[in-house]
């Protein structure tokens, strides 16, 4: 169980998070729903730390994420695997190279400056790149890729992180129908195949209704509905 008990985040005196608690079970598919500047992006990024809360906890197996540094915040942020909306590939490399990079959370850091990546690193990439249909461009050169194709990239770099959390930032909004169609299928797919929990900001509530288990809202910064996609459904 992830918990969050008053999570907050200000920036300067506007609380962009404010004051969130909620118990998330592990194997969920989450779905967070809400307007530009709702806060979406702000409470995913607390989860890893990418920004630090201001206030409030994060718990997980009994401890608190918030206060977690060094080495412990490196293990933490091993277990949660991040997509973004612009897919994040380092675009002057090959495929393979960008989803072996998952791998680096794996390795210690002289072992890495040695020999960055091993034989068992590139098998896994491939595996994963099959997974999501796209173990025929491992080759290429990651820049290009449509838009559909490198966030099928993306994903399989977060897998090979062997993840306990996804968390994807708005993965389908530079996406066309069609390609978001399959991202998406691909988040729920790992989500049931693998039990890992995704968490997923969205824009647009179909999308959420479609693949999650369970609705989060929120508007400026506040925790506005949160239910299976049936009760949102009833509530409007
Ligand atoms: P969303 O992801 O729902 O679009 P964000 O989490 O990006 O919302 O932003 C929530 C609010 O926090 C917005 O008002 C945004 O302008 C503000 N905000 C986000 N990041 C920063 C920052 N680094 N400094 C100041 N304000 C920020
Ligand atoms: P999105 O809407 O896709 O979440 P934003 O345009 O809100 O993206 O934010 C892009 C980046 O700018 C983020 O890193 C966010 O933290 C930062 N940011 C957003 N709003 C502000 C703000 N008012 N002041 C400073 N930085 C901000």
């Amino acid at each position: 169980m992830l918990k969050l008990d008053r999570l907050t985040k200000s920036f300067k005196n506007r609380n962009a998070v404010n004051a969130i608690s909620l118990d998330i079970p592990e194997g969920q598919m989450v779905g967070i729903i809400g307007r530009s500047g709702a806060g979406k992006s702000t409470l995913l990024r607390m989860l890893n730390r990418l920004a630090e809360p201001t206030g409030g906890s994060i718990i997980i197996d009994g401890r608190d994420i918030t206060a977690l540094k060094g080495r412990d915040l490196l293990a933490w942020r091993a277990t949660c695997a991040m997509v973004f909306q612009q897919f994040n590939l380092v675009g002057r490399l090959d495929v393979i190279t960008n989803v072996m990079t998952g791998r680096l959370y794996h390795h210690n850091f002289l072992a890495s400056m040695l020999q960055l990546f091993t034989d068992e690193d590139r098998a896994r990439a491939i595996r994963a790149l099959d997974r999501l249909g796209m173990a025929h461009t491992a080759l290429q050169q990651a820049d290009t890729l449509s838009g559909g194709q490198m966030q099928r990239v993306a994903i399989a770099r977060a897998l090979v992180q062997e993840p306990r959390f996804l968390l994807a930032d708005e993965p389908i909004a530079s996406l066309d129908p069609l390609n978001a169609k399959i991202v998406m299928d691909a988040l729920r797919t790992i989500n049931q195949d693998d039990g890992i929990t995704v968490i997923c900001n969205l824009h647009t509530l179909d999308t959420a209704r479609a693949y999650c288990d369970r609705i989060i809202g929120l508007a400026d910064g506040n925790l506005v509905f949160d239910g299976a996609p049936e009760a949102l459904t009833e509530a409007k």
